[in-house]
């Protein structure tokens, strides 16, 4: 069922509480804007459903479950209180809709959309229409190229329904046979009898009896999903920012981190520079430093404590890799690393999310608790942390054998095939 509009704008009320309210419903600032929570994950969004898309495509099932047909009350009540006709077909072609309650008004307004989605599967062929109705999961035949002229003489003809066009002789074949194009339009060209009959014999309709059926979608077989027709409704994104989003929710590493990563994707951590920006003074010095100014960039790449942690992790790795230019590369193009062994590979990813990770625990610790650690110390919990992922992980026996260099990387981390049990 679909949703009043002040269920709607209650439901975006509690997205917002969930994802930015602190305890004790205290509110606190939203860090990214509404449509960047909404739209889909490789499209670099959180990948929530928008209430009033979501609706969108819950009254078009909704229409869609009405023309379908069968006994329900609701379609009872809507077919007294619009005076609406009864069958599929008819309801599919009835023009006059009045307005009514907020669903119903939602319903109607979504019939473009369910005519771009539905097509007949043809029994009898009694009902669907050859020319102004898609059937057997092609589009209509009146935008087929070129077909204008023969859409004339089949009118002219007065031939409408799919039936009309096919011939009633040799009954005992599988297959529909069409008739002959001369048959209905004088002076029929070759020309038109290529093009005609190339996208005809492309309609194969099987020998069978009954009412013609309504389905939905051309790439679901007939069914519809609310995931395709939601997917199709949210706007694109250009297609490197979207392998960016994909790497960022690809990788392995915790959840909140993978949180953190995507706000420092969208360049929306709260540090001071940002917290500027919303009209707050005061410091705007590093913590970590006590020199360089803080903003995302300084924080988890420029500042000397940061440096010191990439350091290390090159150190421990024996990677003369350089950082990318900049931490959000950093997060996604070193990806794996240039690693023989996965497992190696992946204590690389998993350091290079722990440490972003750390220093902002670290830098949040000093501000709001007035406690710092040894920049040594935070190096040493990222180690302790990768140490204990991967034993978590449970790599299999062959993924420790590794090159004797690699294996020397795992034995800093105090990680040894002995370890697995
Ligand atoms: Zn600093």
């Amino acid at each position: 069922m679909s949703a009043p509009k002040g269920i709607c704008n209650k439901l975006v009320e509690i997205y917002r509480k969930f994802l930015w309210g602190g305890p004790k419903q205290q509110k606190k600032w939203a860090l990214c804007s509404w449509d960047s929570l909404t739209r889909p994950k490789e499209k670099g969004g959180l990948g929530l459903r928008d209430p009033w898309t979501l609706n969108q495509v819950l009254a078009t099932k909704l229409r869609w479950r009405w023309i379908q047909g069968g006994p329900d009350l609701w379609k009872e009540i809507w077919t007294t209180k619009y005076h609406m006709p009864l069958t599929p077909e008819e309801i599919l072609r009835e023009q006059e809709m009045p307005r009514g309650s907020d669903i119903w008004n939602l319903t109607i307004q979504n019939r473009e959309l369910i005519d771009k989605h539905i097509f007949w599967e043809i029994r009898g062929g009694q009902i669907a229409k050859f020319w102004d109705e898609a059937w057997q999961q092609r589009e209509k035949m009146i935008n087929v190229q070129d077909m204008q002229e023969m859409y004339r003489a089949g009118m002219e003809s007065n031939l409408m329904t799919v039936k009309d066009y096919w011939t009633e002789e040799q009954v005992n074949e599988e297959w529909r046979r069409w008739k002959p194009l001369d048959e209905w339009k004088r002076n029929a060209t070759e020309d038109h009898k290529t093009i005609f009959g190339k996208e005809i014999d492309s309609r194969k309709i099987k020998r069978r009896e009954g009412k013609d059926i309504l389905r939905w979608g051309k790439e679901t077989k007939g069914i519809f999903t609310i995931k395709e027709d939601y997917k199709a409704q949210t706007q694109p994104d250009q297609g490197e920012e979207e392998q960016k989003w994909k790497k960022i929710w690809k990788t392995k590493w915790w959840p909140k981190i993978k949180m953190f990563a995507w706000l420092v994707g969208r360049k929306r951590i709260l540090t001071w520079d940002r917290i500027q920006k919303r009209g707050f003074s005061g410091p705007s010095r590093c913590c970590l430093c006590n020199s360089g100014e803080e903003d995302q960039e300084h924080l988890l790449n420029g500042c000397k404590v940061a440096q010191l942690q990439w350091e290390k992790t090159r150190n421990l790795f024996s990677s003369t890799e350089r950082n990318p230019q900049d931490i959000v590369h950093t997060l996604v193009d070193w990806g794996e690393g240039k690693f023989q062994s996965k497992i190696v590979g992946r204590a690389w990813s998993m350091t290079t999310g722990f440490n972003v990770w750390n220093l902002w625990k670290e830098r949040n610790s000093r501000i709001f608790k007035g406690k710092s650690s040894d920049p040594e110390d935070v190096w040493k919990m990222t180690l302790h942390q990768v140490r204990e992922s991967i034993l978590a992980e449970n790599w299999a026996e062959e993924e420790w054998n590794t090159s004797e260099a690699e294996a020397e990387i795992l034995k800093k981390l105090n990680l040894d095939q002995g370890m697995i049990y």
